[in-house]
């Protein structure tokens, strides 16, 4: 982590035309550029025959749907070139034109590579930019490149092989945009700066962690893309495992890049291999059915959704039991779980402690309920802690009460999205929030334990209906270790 300025850079953005682009980085560059007046031009690359005005039109469309005003300014910063990426040739006059923006915008060869693209497009780009001369520069280069990183581990090390090629490990920012979101950063904040949390954290005092990524979203336009994915590679291999080892990490000798990665990576190979035996026992591997969702919306089911197999074995839910070997969390189920058309739209981490040895106050009026810290990274975003405190009754009766933190209630302060922090980053240098190879190596071997087992023994997918909490296995995975899935709360904002 450091905090070097931004400085005059030019974005080549692969894929401008795009989605990505349209819905996250044009939102999040132009708020970079009012706060920091970081003096940077963009080239937006993509094959349709646009020009510069064409181009500034879309990227206005984009500001327009998300409310941002004054916008000429950033808009002239803005420029097109339709290119094929894989036709080498093409790449000579992207470097006129990045050469005559360093002049005209004094950008001292300071180049980002922003690869917003279908994955099998990585290795090429890269290839083709230093083949091109792009990467021989007077300034820094950098490369930002999308997920997924890889399908398998096989097919990731051989990108990295080619990426490493053209780009050192420290110019290059894999992006993992849960890493940007202001409380998955906050993590580490609420563990370590509070030595209330932080010296119960641990196998002694916490029971169970429970880790949420839960969608209302169907597979919608990217079914085809989805049948080829499932949610393990899309969700599990990267946020899941990423948060889990947030949660997990010894506190870093300092608070450095390369010591906060190190101590994720400590997590990362610490986390118990699955085996066809342990992926049958502890793995859940869902598909949603039709169903209707809290809204009262009827949705069909995953076959049933356009471009999908009738008979796909795609999975659309996935739970696990991890166990994390080392001395702080030996014995301490780490339970997560994701999946599409459940219930509600959450992404929460529930840190169940352990009950007192002999607590004398119970209750004929109330549960009985454990400690749990609750850390609400969307849609809210806050804390709330579950307490135990006395009832309103003449007798010492217990009652569950909840301490709560909203960090996002107020509209007034809205921070930045996870896309501006990321961005706002690699402009300045800093790769903290981006995972390196070795995190993303071992996150696919513990992946690949699951996707082997579950090719060996066939495993089918256990059915859910939409609008629910995912297929019954996920309930008796924590009920045959005594648990059960702490409801989605919501912070209350009143
Ligand atoms: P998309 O909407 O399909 O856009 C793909 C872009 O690539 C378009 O601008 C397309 O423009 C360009 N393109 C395709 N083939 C090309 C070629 N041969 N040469 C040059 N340009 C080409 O995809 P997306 O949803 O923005 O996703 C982009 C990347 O971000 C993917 O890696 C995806 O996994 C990742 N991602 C996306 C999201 C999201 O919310 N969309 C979220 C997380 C990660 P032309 O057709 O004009 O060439």
């Amino acid at each position: 982590m450091h905090n070097e300025t931004q400085q005059p850079t030019a974005i080549l953005l692969f894929g401008a035309t795009g989605d990505l682009a349209h819905r996250k980085l044009y939102p999040a560059l132009y708020e970079i550029y009012k706060k920091t007046e970081t003096p940077f031009a963009v080239i937006g690359i993509a094959r349709r025959p646009w020009d510069h005005d064409r181009f500034r039109e879309y990227v206005h469309s984009s500001l327009t749907e998300n409310g941002k005003a004054d916008r000429n300014e950033f808009l002239n910063r803005f420029y097109y070139y339709s290119l094929d990426v894989n036709n080498n040739e093409a790449y000579r006059g992207l470097k006129d034109l990045a050469e005559r923006l360093d002049r005209e915008y004094g950008l001292g060869g300071n180049r980002l590579f922003y690869l917003a693209l279908a994955p099998e497009f990585f290795g090429t780009v890269t290839l083709n930019l230093k083949a091109s001369g792009l990467t021989e520069t007077a300034g820094f280069k950098r490369l930002i490149i999308e997920k997924p990183f890889g399908r398998d581990l096989k097919s990731a090390e051989a990108l990295n092989t080619t990426i490493q090629s053209v780009f050192g490990e420290k110019e290059i920012y894999r992006i993992d945009h849960y890493l940007g979101k202001e409380m998955v950063q906050n993590i580490q904040v609420i563990r370590f700066a509070n030595p209330i949390f932080e010296s119960i954290w641990n196998n002694r005092y916490i029971s169970n962690v429970q880790i949420t990524v839960s969608e209302t979203l169907g597979v919608g336009e990217r079914a085809g893309y989805y049948d080829r994915t499932g949610a393990l590679l899309d969700m599990v291999q990267n946020h899941l495992l990423q948060m889990t080892a947030l949660t997990a990490m010894e506190p870093p000798s300092r608070l450095e890049t390369e010591d906060i990665r190190d101590e994720k990576v400590k997590v990362l190979r610490s986390i118990r291999p699955v085996t066809v035996e342990s992926a049958r026992r502890d793995v859940v591997k869902g598909q949603y059915t039709k169903g209707v969702l809290p809204s009262g919306e009827s949705v069909p089911g995953y076959r049933e959704e356009e471009n999908v197999p009738e008979d796909s074995e795609t999975e659309t839910f996935v739970a696990a039991k991890l166990f994390i070997d080392n001395f702080r969390w030996a014995g301490v189920p780490f339970y997560i779980r994701t999946g599409k058309r459940m219930a509600v739209k959450s992404t929460q981490i529930v840190i169940q402690f352990k009950d007192v040895p002999l607590n004398p106050y119970t209750s004929t009026f109330f549960a009985q309920e454990p400690n749990l810290l609750v850390i609400h990274v969307q849609p809210d975003e806050g804390l709330s802690l579950k307490l135990n405190a006395k009832a309103f009754t003449h007798k010492w009766d217990s009652k569950p009460i909840t301490l709560e933190y909203c960090n996002n209630c107020s509209d007034v302060l809205g921070g930045p999205d996870a896309y501006e922090r990321l961005l706002g980053d690699s402009l300045r240098g800093d790769s903290t929030n981006f995972t390196r190879w070795d995190e993303v190596a071992l996150s696919w071997q513990f992946v690949e334990g699951i996707t082997t087992a579950w090719k060996e023994t066939n495993t089918p997918v256990r059915f859910y209906p939409a609008g629910s909490m995912g297929p019954a296995e996920s309930d008796a995975l924590l009920a045959r270790d005594g648990f059960h899935w702490w409801p989605l709360t919501r912070i209350n904002k009143n």
